[in-house]
């Protein structure tokens, strides 16, 4: 069976948005250098223990740019010879952000749901004063991205909010290497809250969106539909908790800064075969 050789690091639950179905839930605000430390020790062992050499650290969160040490954890994960990559709203990027990670960060994703500010805010992807990512911004965070060198990743959920929005005006003009069109994933214990389930589109909706936006200029597009996060989708938390969503329900499994990581993983239910969908040509 493939190893998983993409972990997930969820570093913080802080956010400068509310999306209405977001994930992160720890309870957590921020995580000690020395315990981002451990977890990322545990990640290489185990990527060291099953010969895993292409293995990658995703840093998620919340949103991992609030953390005000993340860049002593991707130093440090580089130090130990593993790739990095992150997942961003990308409202807290900047060009100079962008060029010092030239030679460290593989791929940045940010997620974008929808270029209307009226829509953007009904989804929550804004701050508290109702500001919103632009597409001039956004167009120019990927101009950066690609002039360091690093891959782009852009990841859309589709919910009943942004069916009409014009994605692909905006894919065509950041280019993104990989699209990634996402399917509204409620998850129990997680974001099941009647404020998400109203935002689940029909699956009719979704392939309808899909073949709308459809971008796939030098781009790989994935689309993830309603099952194909479960069993494929696994994360550690800013407490070092491995978690898997199970079925459609959010399962602990274990703390890898007191376990090791494969010990944990012989327990985890986990699909190989929709990880390598989920993952494969990403870098
Ligand atoms: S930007 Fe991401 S972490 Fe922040 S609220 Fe939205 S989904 Fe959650």
């Amino acid at each position: 069976m493939k190893k998983p050789n993409v972990i997930n690091f969820h570093i913080t639950d802080a956010c400068n948005y509310s999306c209405r179905y977001c994930f992160a839930n720890f309870k957590m605000q921020d995580l000690p250098l020395a315990d981002a430390k451990r977890v990322v020790d545990s990640i290489v062992t185990y990527f060291r223990e099953n010969g895993i050499a292409d293995g990658r650290i995703n840093i998620a969160g919340g949103e991992p740019l609030l953390y005000r040490r993340l860049d002593a954890v991707i130093d440090y994960i580089v130090e130990k010879g593993v790739k990095v990559s992150i997942i961003t709203n990308g409202s807290r990027l900047t060009e100079e952000r962008i060029a010092a990670w030239s030679d460290k960060v593989s791929m940045i994703g940010i997620s974008v749901d929808a270029i209307t500010p009226a829509a953007e805010v009904r989804i929550g992807r804004c701050d508290g004063c109702e500001q919103v990512n632009t597409v001039e911004h956004l167009t120019k965070m990927a101009s950066a991205i690609r002039k360091a060198g690093i891959r782009l990743k852009i990841n859309t959920v589709v919910s009943k909010i942004n069916l009409d929005e014009d994605m692909l005006s905006l894919y065509r003009a950041v280019k993104p290497d990989r699209l990634k069109l996402i399917y509204l994933h409620v998850v129990r214990y997680a974001n099941e809250w009647p404020d998400t389930m109203d935002l689940i589109p029909t699956l009719g909706e979704y392939h309808a969106f899909i073949e709308k936006n459809r971008y796939e200029d030098e781009c790989e597009l994935v689309c993830e539909g309603p099952t194909d996060m479960e069993n494929s989708y696994f994360m550690i938390n800013p407490h070092g908790e491995v978690y898997i969503n199970c079925l459609g329900i959010e399962k602990k499994y274990g703390n890898c800064i007191y376990e090791p990581l494969s010990q944990i993983f012989e327990r985890l239910p986990f699909d190989a075969k929709k990880f390598s969908l989920r993952y494969e040509e990403e870098v």
